[in-house]
């Protein structure tokens, strides 16, 4: 589905990825952890091309669709086909970003319509049902700020979901929450696990990342230093790193 290869991205003199390897399977729900800098957002920013990566490659269904230009390589894509496999990633952030003088409604047809060219009739029917499938369809017609946090963040997941990705990015979704807001949502992308979906959540929600993740990564410094089992991770880390930030946060 989604492979890293060796990826590398600095920020001026400060590298922040060190050698990224990390291949996501369909279905596969994978969760990141680690200490606030280790690169954790750089990474999903990487994979969904909101960064350009400074060495590495990339690839989205087995087509390479980001790499650094050297000796003779080339893009085995059309770029026009590339930007159409980014496409295939949805992405929802730590701030729902939902676009305020648009209608909730409004806010899941608008890229359908202008990145892919639907009709506004043709999308209309599936932003309702996903309004329903995170419980919002009573809502459909407010402006994002009168909703609550909660109900804001499940919006942006609908509107993702609008772009029929067939992966979804997720960066600490809930830390922005009130705590009784978090549970809503954990509650919308545990479904959508359990539906199939093919995820890469970043997440403090230990919990989260025990019961819904089939595969958790511990990132430190711009590296994976361990990944496995949910199960084995929490109750039996190898890595002294693992074990030393597991300790401080649970
Ligand atoms: P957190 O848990 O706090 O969200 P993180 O693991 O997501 O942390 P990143 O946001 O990926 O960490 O940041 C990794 C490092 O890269 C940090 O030192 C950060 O300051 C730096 N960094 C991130 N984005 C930029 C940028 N656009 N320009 C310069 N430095 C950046
Ligand atoms: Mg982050």
């Amino acid at each position: 589905m989604i492979k890293l290869e060796n990826i590398y991205k600095s920020f001026g003199d400060l590298e922040v990825l060190k050698g990224i390897n990390l291949e996501v399977q369909e279905g596969e729900v994978v969760c990141v952890i680690g200490p606030s800098g280790s690169g954790k957002s750089t990474m999903l920013r990487c994979m969904n091309q909101l960064e350009t990566i400074t060495d590495g490659k990339i690839y989205i269904d087995n087509n390479l669709v980001s790499f650094v230009k050297k000796g003779k390589d080339q893009l085995n894509l059309h770029e026009r086909e590339a930007i159409k496999l980014r496409t295939n990633l949805g992405m929802v952030f730590q701030r729902f970003n939902l676009f305020p003088h648009l209608t909730v409604l409004e806010n899941l047809t608008i890229a359908p319509q202008l990145v892919k060219g639907e009709k506004p009739e043709e999308i209309k029917d599936r932003a309702l049902d996903l309004l329903k499938r995170v419980g919002l369809q009573d809502k459909k017609d407010e402006y994002p700020t009168k909703l609550s946090g909660g109900q804001q963040q499940r919006v942006a997941i609908a509107r993702a979901l609008a772009m029929n990705p067939s992966i979804m990015l997720f960066d600490e979704p809930t830390s922005a929450l009130d705590p009784e807001l978090v549970g809503e949502v954990l509650e919308v992308m545990k479904k959508l696990a359990d539906e199939g979906m093919t995820m890469v959540v970043v997440t403090h929600e230990m919990g989260f990342a025990r019961e819904v993740g089939t595969r958790v990564i511990f990132m430190d410094e711009g590296q994976i230093v361990e990944e496995g089992d949910p199960e084995v991770i929490f109750t039996a880390p190898q890595a002294e790193r693992t074990k030393s930030f597991l300790n401080k946060i649970l």
